[in-house]
């Protein structure tokens, strides 16, 4: 199905162009090779020769010679809001395509991330740099542990023989990722470009809608596996509200967790609603909802209170590129189209369905969006507040004004949540006044220099949110066990991240990987570890600073 598929979007056979590095360039001479029997080290050699882009795969039947064929894809895209064209994919190669061990229906996809040009590539020069490759190796596996969905992290290779020139000489590094598919909102965009761009080759009547039916129809097969296509039921707007309801999930989790993409065009939105593409992100310190993490990013049009409209603006875009599809499955009830169908199609007519296209679906869509967003971003919030029962006011009375203090206070988005989670009702009581004065004062961080007139307002503020959530958790007591607040204080935990991938983290360990590859390794090992377990309690958990991780990152 996917090799079917393939020669309508342009595939170019991929090449890597490493030819001057070798394995021990790869690994350097401190590799780690377990004791293992000869095959198994054979294997392992052979697979880093694949994932560092130096061999390629063979199939697997026994003595075949068969070469998978590494491939590459075309996308295109709006990038800031403006269409860019096509722009991508200049440096991912996918090797495999693969069903997953459980579930034969799954296909898992492995790419390499910087192994060399492309077919499509322009210019520039395939490879990517060990500072990105890091990020991106990290973060994957970061949001996969916080449940937010994404593309997942499978291997990292240095390549220090191979130069990169950016601003300054660099050297290589090549991430693998997987996913089901790593097909964007700009993959669909590439086929059917939007109007009045003659530059970039588009027009909209020359959309090329044979390639648009194939890849659509395997990716609601195939990569969504949504009901009742295969009986050839109409597909165009059944996808369009599942890549909807994908991505509004994705982007609550975003917001629920303070994550920042960064830069969220078309091309960086993925059809499977995942996490994709990670370069400039951060995650939030001290909150505030206008943050922009990408300093190209001038006007904050991908701030942090921005991307559930982003995502939108991305989803509309999916939507212009089907909506004549829709309208002429409409047209002849519901029914899958055929291959060459819109061979001699008329303008109007291609212009007709568009606009009917559009109205059947771009409110349902929207409405799709806003409602998955808002029902899982107060899930979320609901879990991070440790509450059992949901009221439908939970996220007016408690969620908004606790994010409010947070931005008039200036405090830490993760530490706050993480620091609830030994709030006691109790401390409220008269007899507890210095436990609550304790309380508040480590949330705020008060020290003796904070200036009396703020220390006063953060305590009363603190304080008055604090009334109001101890009175809903006690209005749900019955619905813990005998130990309600030890309850509460492990799902608070199992809810909040103790570790967050943050800025001063990922630098630290680029900064010891290139300064030294064998113990920046090693401190990699031990973030990578950090990042997939974020809920443990590390460092020392009841300090709740920077210090306590920062010297357990660094006694590895
Ligand atoms: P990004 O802005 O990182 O999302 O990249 C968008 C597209 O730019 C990629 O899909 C590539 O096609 C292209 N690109 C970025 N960096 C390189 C590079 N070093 N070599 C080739 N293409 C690149
Ligand atoms: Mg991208
Ligand atoms: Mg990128």
């Amino acid at each position: 199905g996917l090799r079917d598929c393939l020669p309508h979007l342009h595939v170019g056979d991929a090449f890597g162009t490493l030819g001057s590095a070798t394995l021990s360039d790869a690994f350097g001479d401190d590799v780690e090779r377990p004791e293992a029997p000869e095959r198994d080290v054979a294997t392992r050699e052979e697979l880093i020769e694949i994932l560092s882009g130096h061999a390629t795969l063979m199939d697997s039947d026994e003595g075949s010679q068969t070469p998978w064929a590494p491939w590459s894809l075309r996308y295109s895209g709006h990038q800031f809001g403006t269409w860019a064209g096509q722009l991508g994919d200049g440096r991912a190669i996918s090797i495999l395509a693969t069903p997953h061990p459980d579930d034969p229906e799954l296909i898992y996809e492995l790419q390499l991330k910087g192994a060399g040009r492309t077919p499509f590539s322009r210019t520039a020069d395939g490879l990517a740099v060990v500072r990105s490759s890091i990020r991106e190796f990290l973060c994957g596996e970061a949001m996969h542990a916080l449940g937010i969905p994404t593309t997942r992290s499978l291997s990292l290779i240095s390549l220090p023989a191979t130069e990169v020139a950016r601003e300054r000489v660099e050297s290589a590094c090549i991430l693998t990722r997987m996913a089901p598919s790593f097909l964007r909102i700009g993959s669909f965009e590439a086929l059917n470009p939007p109007a009045n761009m003659f530059f970039f080759g588009g027009g909209q009547q020359n959309g090329d809608w044979d390639a648009l039916l194939k890849l659509g129809e395997w990716v609601s097969k195939r990569v969504l596996r949504l009901d009742g296509i295969a009986n050839g039921e109409a597909w165009g707007k059944k996808l369009v509200l599942e890549v909807a309801r994908r991505n509004a999930r994705m982007v609550a989790g975003w917001q629920a967790y303070g994550f920042m993409h960064g830069v969220i065009n078309t091309d960086n939105v993925s059809i499977l609603g995942l996490t994709i593409d990670y370069g400039p992100f951060a995650f939030m310190d001290v909150f505030d909802q206008y943050h922009i993490c990408n300093h190209t990013d001038d006007g904050g049009r991908y701030a942090y209170n921005q991307q559930p409209s982003m995502i939108m603006y991305a989803l509309r875009s999916l939507l212009t590129t089907l909506a004549p599809l829709i309208g002429a499955e409409a047209e002849i009830g519901g029914k899958a189209l055929d291959a060459g169908w819109a061979k001699d199609v008329p303008k109007e007519k291609m212009d007709e369905w568009r606009q009917k296209g559009t109205e059947l679906a771009k409110e349902e869509m929207e409405v799709t969006m806003q409602q998955t967003c808002a029902d899982e971003y107060g899930r979320l919030m609901h879990k991070r507040l440790a509450l059992r029962r949901l009221d439908s006011d939970d996220e007016s009375n408690l969620a908004r004004p606790l994010l409010d203090l947070m931005g008039d206070h200036r405090l830490d988005f993760h530490a706050t949540f993480r620091r609830l989670a030994y709030f006691r009702p109790s401390m409220l009581e008269e007899t507890n006044k210095a436990a609550l004065d304790q309380f508040i004062a480590g949330t705020l961080s008060l020290t003796p220099d904070t200036d009396r007139l703020e220390r006063d307002r953060a305590t009363n503020d603190l304080k008055g949110w604090l009334e109001v959530y101890a009175s809903r958790i006690l209005s749900e007591r019955e619905l813990w066990g005998a130990d309600v607040d030890a309850e509460r204080e492990a799902a608070s935990k199992s809810a909040n991240p103790r570790f967050v991938l943050r800025q001063w983290v990922l630098e630290e360990v680029i900064k010891a990987v290139e300064s030294d590859a064998s113990s920046g390794k090693r401190m990699l090992r031990k973030v990578l570890e950090m990042a997939c377990r974020p809920f443990d309690p590390w460092g020392a958990e009841d300090a709740m600073d920077e210090d306590s991780l920062d010297k357990e990152i660094k006694e590895e």
